[in-house]
């Protein structure tokens, strides 16, 4: 460490003497490598010709040879700002570090304790008129992250960051698993961007997208046989805005900032912080299979919590009236039927949904929280977030813009024993809508209630950062279901992707599991189900969100149209997890996937291809152990349980039918 001190003060001089000389510091270039504590991973930072840039990606060792394999390739670091340009022109002015460890419990996610550890080290530079930035890069096996931290610059302790140089470059031949950053101010009633573009499997890397706006966060990166690289942000709260990435040009995807016209073209598209502050972090999970991907933690793991739970917070099942029953259920008389439904299936929640305001009012609405409170069942309720930003007219609205009267309805929620919000419609990117996000999560703490937000942003290690935060939606979500049929046809492909994609970087509040063949409230019109009931019993298990809205309606408690052992299934199946463990899979192909839940394994075997999968993978969580085998019979169409035991090593063999599933438990 000293030696790389005294080389830098050195440099520092160095650059000092040229200044008062008036000349350019001379081009050097400086790469300093950042190992993962296993030696796996690196991050190789660099100065050269006074800009900063990093490439990343892992180490094979074989006997005493070790050779690199480089995934993400020489990218540019930087911030382009109203107190300096920090893109340019910069010296190093000291390099520090240490090895980090972080240690915690997570109820919402995919694993509940986490101890992990990262190699720090942070990278100071100057620009020629003496102003400072630092540059923290953490790599952890498997994961680089890194951010800018900005000191005071002497008088100087307000920053707007107006855009980042900050990219990420790829090689030829790299193919991309992307979703499009739709316009703004388009769609339903001018409600986009809102993260619902479907997502292009295996497109070559530098296609244009579909808007020309770029892509949406988490965006997913292959590179043949040798891997696979995940790029996502985290740590976004109040003093930032939401990024996304560019269009791709020779290979280089940069960090791109919200879009003028979002917010109804209200508030900047950069970010205004206090000093000192920092951006939020940029992520990178990289390895040569999709393990390290699917179970990556790293969105929490470099985020702290930032405000401590007011209550206990659980997550569990919900009923959800409107999902296959629409508008025309959120009557008093229909809600009653879904309170009751939960009762039955001895779930946890109820979810009434937008319209409620007008169609049961806010009297009958204290007689529903009441009989909640007689069944033993807890209440969601929703809530329109405008406001000034789009044209959405359910109810109720105009309750969680302003704080004078969100704190007034929460309290109201509150006295009634409501134990959460369903917020939809938010209005994109912009810091000022950031700034709402945290705003109602921080006052809904206040009064015992968990969040679920909707029509909404991708989450950004929010889990961790606010504990009554449970999910997003941020995804063509279980709606579309019943919007379109195409969303039928492709619902395979979605539940396979999502877990490798969307969902591993945030909770993905999907509102999945249809159990009737039509998607209508008497099941005999609307849209049709393709994939089988097994496989929608799979994404219970697939699908990560710590309370799901589940689409079962009354219908499903019929054994004429739903087998009794499907319901039994949804009776008891969890939605809080301990552990995740990725078994096999391709994106958008088939996904095997094992979830513990206290000491009990699910595993979730889907098959989105419309041709039989020949399976035969090991689940060592389950060697010699005995557990419930439900499949959909060789037809795929014939739904059934079986008791099994596997093998010493675990192994599931099976041919899954197309678009079918095995599920174990
Ligand atoms: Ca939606």
């Amino acid at each position: 460490m000293k030696t790389i001190t005294r080389t830098a003060s050195r440099k520092a001089s160095f650059i000092l003497f040229t200044l008062l000389l008036g000349i350019a510091p001379a081009a050097w270039a400086q790469t300093t490598r950042v190992l993962s504590p296993d030696g796996i991973t690196y991050a190789d930072v660099r100065l050269e010709d006074g800009k900063l840039s990093y490439s990343a990606g892992y180490r094979t060792v074989a006997g005493r040879d070790t050779a690199d394999v480089q995934l993400v390739q020489d990218s540019p670091l930087g911030l382009y700002t109203n107190v300096a340009d920090f893109t340019r022109h910069l010296a190093l002015v000291e390099t520090g570090g240490k090895r980090v460890r972080c240690e915690y419990d997570l109820w919402q996610s995919k694993q509940s304790h986490v101890d992990k550890e990262y190699e720090q080290r942070t990278f100071t530079v100057k620009t020629p008129k003496g102003h400072l930035m630092t540059v923290d890069f953490r790599v952890g096996n498997h994961n680089v992250a890194y951010r800018y931290d900005i000191p005071m610059q002497g008088e100087t302790a307000a920053i707007v960051v107006t855009g980042e140089a900050t990219g990420f470059r790829f090689p030829k031949g790299t193919t991309t698993f992307l979703s499009s950053q739709s316009d703004p101010m388009i769609g339903w009633k001018r409600t986009k961007p809102s993260y619902e573009e479907e997502y292009a499997p295996d497109e070559p890397i530098n296609t244009p997208s579909r808007y020309g706006q770029g892509y949406t966060f988490p965006c997913l990166f292959h590179e043949g046989d040798k891997g696979w690289v995940l790029v996502s942000e985290t740590g976004l709260d109040g003093r930032y805005c939401g990024s996304h990435l560019s269009e791709g040009v020779d290979g280089l995807y940069t960090i791109a900032f919200p879009m003028e016209g979002e917010n109804n073209g209200f508030g900047s598209t950069g970010a205004q912080f206090g000093l000192p502050g920092s951006t939020p972090w940029r992520t990178l999970t990289l390895a040569p299979t999709l393990g390290p991907i699917v179970e990556t933690t790293v969105p929490w793991d470099v985020v702290e919590q930032l405000y401590e739970p007011n209550f206990r917070y659980t997550g569990g099942r919900s009923t959800w009236s409107w999902i296959i029953w629409q508008d025309a259920s959120i009557v008093y008389d229909d809600q009653v039927t879904f309170i009751n439904l939960a009762h039955d299936l001895g779930w946890e929640y109820c979810l009434i949904d937008g319209g409620w305001e007008t169609n049961i009012g806010r009297e009958r609405m204290e007689k529903l929280f009441s009989l909640c409170q007689e069944k033993g069942v807890h209440p969601f309720v929703w809530y329109n977030s405008n406001g000034g930003w789009n044209d959405a007219p359910q109810c109720a609205k105009q309750r969680m813009y302003s704080p004078v009267v969100r704190k007034k309805e929460m309290k109201w929620l509150h006295e009634h024993g409501v134990k959460g919000i369903k917020v939809d419609f938010f209005a994109g990117d912009k810091q000022e809508t950031i700034k709402l996000y945290e705003q109602i999560l921080s006052d809904a703490n206040d009064y015992d209630l968990q969040v679920i937000f909707h029509g909404c942003t991708l989450p950004r290690g929010w889990e961790r950062m606010y504990p009554n935060y449970v999910g997003s939606e941020a995804v063509l979500a279980s709606e579309n279901l019943v919007f379109n049929q195409h969303f039928d046809d492709m619902e395979g492909f979605s539940a396979t992707l999502h877990p490798f994609c969307r969902n591993t970087v945030g909770a993905m509040e999907f509102g999945g599991t249809v159990l009737q063949r039509r998607l209508n409230r008497t099941n005999n019109g609307g849209t049709t189900r393709r994939v089988s009931d097994v496989f929608e019993l799979g994404t219970a298990i697939a699908f990560q969100s710590a309370v799901q809205n589940f689409a079962l309606t009354p219908m499903n408690l019929d054994e004429r149209v739903t087998p009794k052992f499907e319901i039994d299934f949804m009776r008891q199946v969890p939605t809080t997890w301990d552990e995740t463990r990725f078994i096999d899979g391709y994106p958008g192909r088939y996904l095997v996937i094992a979830r513990r839940h206290a000491n009990h394994w699910y595993v979730a075997a889907l098959n989105a291809q419309h041709e039989p999968l020949a399976l035969s993978v090991e689940l060592p969580m389950l060697a010699n152990q005995q557990v419930t085998w439900l499949d959909d019979g060789a037809d795929g169409k014939s739904p059934a349980p079986h008791p099994a035991t596997l093998d010493k090593r675990g192994t599931l063999k099976a041919e899954i039918p197309a678009e079918s599933a095995v599920v174990l438990y």
